[in-house]
């Protein structure tokens, strides 16, 4: 339970709208993304910060658990390059909308986010990618379970769970630095012939698509190409 002001909702097709961009009061026509409530939207005020209030006037205090739990997910997918370290090798993890989920659907189990961890290895002195499927979880309000965990383990998948129970963050651009903080990883299993360890305290540029706009940084897309074809 927290007393942050909610400044996000559901709209009705379940769409996350900040509270500038939609009508004022109930025309607003949104739910709370915690309890499904629907919410008044006070967003006409000079002086009272815009948010959205229950229409029952009990603030269920959960709504920004579920949009952290959203949100994360959102960071993994639109950035898709988080740099691990398996080995002391450098690789990163990628993350993929399609793909694993054939194999993972067989093992009746849902991750949050599938991904890859792109590792580089020599052939004949060359420096090739190799991929080896990968699991986000994203806990804030409900941890893995023991049962989740066993079967990861079991099949050998390496996965991780970030930790954002704690996080206050009511944006997304917070939520990015607990998501990069090494302290809220939490390996479940690392059993990949190699321990394999966030390298996520090195400086992180995120995707400009998404977060950035005139940093002055240089972005690079894919540096993991470039690492992979240099000759020995
Ligand atoms: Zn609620």
């Amino acid at each position: 339970m927290n007393n942050t002001l909610l400044a996000y909702a559901f709209n009705a097709d379940k769409n996350l709208v900040h509270i500038d961009t939609v009508k004022n009061g109930l025309e607003c026509n949104c739910t709370c993304p915690g309890c499904n409530e629907s919410l008044i939207a006070k967003n006409d005020g000079k002086i009272r910060e815009h948010h959205f209030a229950h229409l029952s006037g009990n603030d269920c205090g959960t709504g920004y658990e579920t949009i952290r739990h959203i949100w994360g997910k959102e960071i993994l997918l639109e950035n898709r390059l988080l740099p691990v370290a398996i080995d002391g090798k450098k690789g990163y993890l990628k993350t993929d909308r399609i793909g694993l989920e054939v194999t993972l659907t067989d093992l009746n189990i849902i991750p949050d986010v599938f991904g890859r961890v792109v590792l580089p290895f020599n052939y004949l002195g060359l420096q090739l990618p190799r991929d080896i499927p990968f699991i986000v979880e994203i806990y804030v309000s409900h941890k893995v379970d023991d049962e989740k965990a066993t079967i990861i383990k079991r099949n050998g998948i390496p996965a991780v769970e970030i930790d954002l129970s704690k996080s206050t963050a009511t944006t997304k651009e917070d939520l990015i630095k607990d998501i990069l903080n090494q302290e809220n990883w939490n390996v479940i299993n690392d059993k990949i012939g190699g321990r394999f360890l966030p390298r996520i305290n090195l400086p992180y540029v995120p995707d400009r698509k998404t977060y950035g706009t005139n940093s002055g940084q240089t972005i690079r897309r894919t540096p993991y190409k470039k690492y992979y074809r240099k000759r020995r």
